[in-house]
């Protein structure tokens, strides 16, 4: 018996193995094929639709959990073996004839328009994601379309590979230690084992996230600062490993695939399905925002150059701004990790949210794990006791496991029959040592309750279409639910449930609290003003720019006006910016995304912040409206619906310090 070609609730995670995983995908594959067949027959094929793919997901679903959790080397080769094999049968479904007239005609019968609420809203996003993968194209333009496709994969794969290989050829040894003066005794151990590691003598620094962070911040010698900045912002953008090519290519594809798909841009193709509907509606959001950010962001950078005492360059940024907020806040983050010990930040957490959401959450011991120390719990509504769902958790770092932190879904179960969900939440938080428990940053507790929001979008989800379901969302609304909850990791009442000193177990000190809210607001016009310029350049690219300027001027010329200093005649970040050209869509017109969704949580957390942050009522609304929702009704609907209203930037100003 093959522990995966079958639904489990309690997933016997003790014992799928490696030989599994290809004999059940294989199998699962035809059955899906057949059942995409049966439903092409039906003449009601829309409900087939939604659960044609649904064993399949399922081990799919798990291959790619164990690999992210508890890989193996021969786990991880299985896995790359029926990868391609499931995205071809992915990809296959909406340009498959039988199944597409079956939908048309369904869509043109009486009992199809009277259709109502999820069911018509099911219809209508099946039809338009069919056509937007290319179901009413001619012979001809689904073979072209097939053609970018493979072109895009091609170009974006190449595009990465050039950004990694670019980032390893850089680095930069330093033999005199005087040169290494400002750097913390961590960065300067880490140099010295990067050396230690290539033979050679002295203190080696590269391109990689850590070492760049800690030079830009740290680093006394400026000239050395400048040499690090300017490699990493031209990293891709000459000789072999030029991305400047590929970048024209990739926007020309996409521009092209957009057109053949009968919309005006790449940016209107890709936000079709989005909150934010058209490229240039994100266009706007971005631009009121600027306007808003534009005289704090002036303000802070005057106040840094007086401060420094001189005109600043681009590589004097970080390094500058990180003293004036020693100066300012003589605030060390590490002086909070002994109030956050996970465990009580993890039952804290549950006591806040079962109160606000009327549910209950306790530990259970009879499901199978992965590994010794993953927990699972039930959530049960606190009324009723129905079983809503189940979760895992799993917090420590590992060698078999992926960086990062992350919910995802194993099952999505129906309510109304009283099937509960199944999902997960994993991290990378600091471990226990030296005997003491796990003490986390307050960082690695908003990643807790951030995770968190994202399982209870999941498990709280009454949706009687499993498509529509839990956290299937518009991707620029996606976020609402995860990056709400960290609004209360910076109430006091809240954090006295979660934050308490492991050993005497007091509440964090007043004083240290007031210091962490003051330092939180630093330069907030800064980091906002760099995002909105992120996602300017992305939209510019992908609606305004024409092919006839060079790709890498164009895109400095529009980034600009948010940088805090000139910006030199070489500067091509934009050869490096993996999230838009790194794969064929990413990030691609939708790094707005980011900036949406942060004014979606500030705004909806002022309905807490003014009827009360343990409100029963609002919380109990907020399950109701958006919790339980899923994508059963328009994002934007659904928001009105629990707002009364639009969103509206103001609390997110106001909640960086932006708001004058
Ligand atoms: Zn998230």
């Amino acid at each position: 018996m093959n522990p995966l070609t079958e639904i489990k609730f309690k997933i016997p995670f003790d014992q799928i193995q490696a030989e599994h995983v290809e004999p059940a995908i294989d199998q699962l594959l035809v059955e899906a094929n057949k059942l995409v067949e049966e439903a092409a027959a039906d003449p009601n094929p829309l409900m087939a639709t939604d659960t044609m793919t649904e064993k399949l997901a399922y081990a799919i679903g798990l291959v790619q959990h164990i690999e992210s959790v508890a890989t193996t080397p021969a786990f991880r080769a299985a896995f790359n073996a029926v990868q391609p094999k499931a995205s071809a049968f992915y990809s296959s479904i909406p340009l498959n004839e039988h199944l597409w007239n079956a939908i048309k005609k369904y869509a043109s019968t009486d009992e199809s328009r009277a259709l109502q609420g999820t069911h018509k809203r099911f219809l209508t996003k099946t039809i338009d994601s069919f056509k937007r993968h290319g179901a009413d194209l001619d012979a001809a333009g689904k073979a072209r379309l097939k053609e970018i496709d493979v072109a895009l994969s091609e170009a974006t794969t190449k595009f990465s590979e050039h950004v990694l290989d670019a980032t390893n050829a850089w680095d930069m040894v330093v033999t005199a230690e005087e040169q290494l003066k400002g750097l913390p005794p961590s960065a300067i151990a880490m140099a010295r084992a990067s050396a230690e590691s290539k033979g050679s003598e002295g203190w080696r620094f590269t391109l990689q996230g850590p070492s760049y962070v800690s030079v830009m911040t740290y680093l006394d010698d400026s000239r050395l600062r400048e040499q690090v900045w300017r490699a990493y912002n031209t990293r891709a953008s000459s000789g072999p490993l030029d991305n400047r090519a590929l970048m024209a290519q990739i926007l020309e594809l996409r521009k092209e695939k957009a057109k053949l798909l009968g919309f005006k841009d790449f940016s209107d193709l890709v936000l079709d399905d989005r909150m934010a509907h058209t490229g240039e509606r994100a266009q706007n959001f971005l631009k009121d925002l600027r306007e808003k950010t534009d005289q704090r962001f002036r303000e802070e950078n005057q106040e840094l150059e007086k401060f420094a005492g001189r005109k600043l360059e681009p590589w004097d940024i970080g390094y500058w701004a990180e003293k004036q907020r020693a100066a300012l806040y003589d605030f060390d983050e590490e002086e909070l990790r002994p109030y956050f010990p996970l465990e009580r930040v993890v039952s804290g957490m549950f006591e806040i949210f079962s109160q606000i959401l009327g549910i209950r959450v306790a530990q259970v011991t009879d499901m199978p794990v992965w590994e010794p120390d993953v927990k699972t719990y039930e959530v049960r509504d606190a009324t009723s006791n129905a079983h809503l769902g189940s979760f895992y958790a799993d917090w420590y770092p590992r060698e078999n496991k992926r960086g990062g932190a992350w919910m995802d879904s194993l099952i999505t179960g129906d309510p109304a029959k009283s099937h509960p969900h199944l999902g997960l939440i994993c991290g990378n938080l600091t471990p226990p040592v030296d005997g003491k428990p796990a003490l986390l940053t307050h960082r690695e507790a908003e990643t807790i309750f951030h995770e968190f929001g994202h399982l209870l979008h999941h498990l709280l989800s009454r949706v009687e279409v499993r498509s529509l379901a839990g956290t299937s969302v518009a991707w620029d609304f996606v976020e609402l639910p995860s990056q709400i909850m960290e609004n209360w990791c910076w109430e006091r009442q809240a954090l006295d449930l979660v934050a308490r000193h492991w050993e005497t177990g007091e509440p964090i000190p007043d004083d240290l609290f007031q210091k962490m809210k003051r330092a939180k607001t630093f330069r907030a016009a800064n980091a906002q003003m760099r995002q909105l310029g992120l996602g300017f350049v992305d939209l510019a690219l992908h609606r305004e720019w024409d092919g006839k300027e060079d790709v890498v001027a164009y895109a400095r010329r529009r980034m600009q006006p948010f940088a805090a200093t000139p910006i030199p005649e070489d500067y091509a970040m934009i050869t490096g910016f993996t999230h838009l050209f790194s794969s064929p869509i990413g990030y691609g017109a939708g790094y707005y995304s980011y900036k949406w969704a942060e004014v979606l949580d500030a705004d909806a957390f002022t309905r807490f912040r003014k009827e009360g942050v343990f409100s029963e009522a609002v919380g109990r609304e907020y399950r109701d409206k958006i919790l339980a929702r899923g994508d059963s009704e328009d994002p934007a609907e659904l928001y009105r619906s629990f707002m009364g209203r639009d969103p509206d930037p103001q609390a997110l100003l106001e909640r960086a310090g932006l708001s004058g």
